[in-house]
């Protein structure tokens, strides 16, 4: 057998029409288009390359972005000055603060400082509190994003085991909480591995649903799968590669090859989840300027 495979990039396209749409719409009604304020600290290549996606995604969707980058040295205070100009801005509806900070700022009090009405990363305690019970939220993007596809694969959540390999506030954690609740693509039986679980193996090959965010390529080889599960694989490692130009090339957490022989469906590294955590932040961005429009109902994404 062998494994359709879950485009997350014709997806994301797809949405993003959609949300495209959307932000021309809300321009016409009240003049008002959507904004991202962007913060990066320091040249990490990766972050580098993360950021330059977003704000191309921003353009292409019609909305407004602004651009803060500044030297690896920026001290805290600087850093939450930053942010505050932003929670301040008007033309900003959303504001995305790259992770991970340089060591000496405290990530927390970054994040904190973020105005919960333009927490778009849905971050802030405040955002994660509304989501743990269920009230209005922006959901965070990744897992956000992977419910998303699941839906839209026709995947049934309902009733299904879902297994998460990862605990990360930003993945693991958010994207169990989402497939357990009790909603549309969710109101699944959820087991959560990480490096204290004994014997990884004998819990991924129970799950008909299996999201791994370990952050360590192979962590997942296709002999730790059930026959048939649907495999979301949301690592992003860079592998030495001399034979690119780049000198890497980006892997997921899931050795793919023996893993699509045995999953009926599979998201690929890259191509799978990474499209779909950028459209879920544009998704979040519109949604801010809506609410700031004092807009009703949603413009959540139509299937
Ligand atoms: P993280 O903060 O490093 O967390 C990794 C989690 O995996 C931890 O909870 C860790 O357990 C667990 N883990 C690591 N090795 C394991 C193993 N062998 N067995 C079981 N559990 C293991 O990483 P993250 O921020 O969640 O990100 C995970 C991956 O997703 C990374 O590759 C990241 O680049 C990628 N990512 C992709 C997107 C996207 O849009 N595609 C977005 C965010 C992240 P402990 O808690 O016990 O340490």
């Amino acid at each position: 057998m062998s494994a359709t495979i879950l485009d997350g990039k014709q997806l994301a396209a797809d949405l993003r029409a959609d949300i495209a749409t959307h932000v021309a719409t809300l321009k016409a009604e009240t003049g008002i288009t959507p904004g991202l304020g962007v913060l990066l600290i320091g040249m990490d290549p990766a972050s580098t390359s993360y950021v330059t996606a977003k704000e191309t995604a921003c353009a292409e969707a019609g909305m407004y972005s602004q651009d803060v980058r500044v030297p690896a040295a920026t001290t805290q205070e600087e850093a939450l000055a930053l942010v505050r100009r932003m929670n301040a801005d008007p033309r900003i509806h959303g504001i995305l603060v790259q992770l991970p900070l340089p060591k000496h700022i405290d990530e927390s009090a970054v994040i904190d400082a973020i105005a919960p009405e333009k927490d778009v990363d849905g971050f802030t305690p405040v955002n994660v509190g509304r989501m743990m019970i269920g009230a209005p939220c922006y959901l965070p993007c990744t897992p956000h994003g992977i419910i998303q596809m699941l839906l839209r694969a026709g995947v049934q959540t309902s009733g299904s085991h879902a297994v998460v390999v990862g605990r990360s506030n930003i993945v693991g954690k958010p994207v169990a909480h989402l497939l357990m609740r009790k909603a549309e693509g969710g109101n699944a039986t959820v087991t959560v591995c990480h490096t204290g679980t004994r014997d990884l193996a004998r819990f991924t090959r129970q799950a008909d649903i299996l999201v791994v965010a370990a952050g360590r390529p192979n962590t997942v080889t296709g002999d730790m799968i059930k026959p048939g599960a649907v495999v979301i694989d949301v690592g992003v490692n860079r592998i030495a590669d001399a034979t690119r130009k780049s000198g890497f090339r980006l892997a997921g957490d899931v050795d793919f090859d023996s893993a699509k022989e045995v999953a009926s469906l599979i998201t690929p590294v890259p191509g799978g989840v990474g499209p779909m955590t950028i459209t879920m932040l544009l998704y979040n961005t519109l949604e801010a300027a809506r609410r700031a429009a004092g807009a009703s109902g949603t413009a959540s994404p139509s299937r």
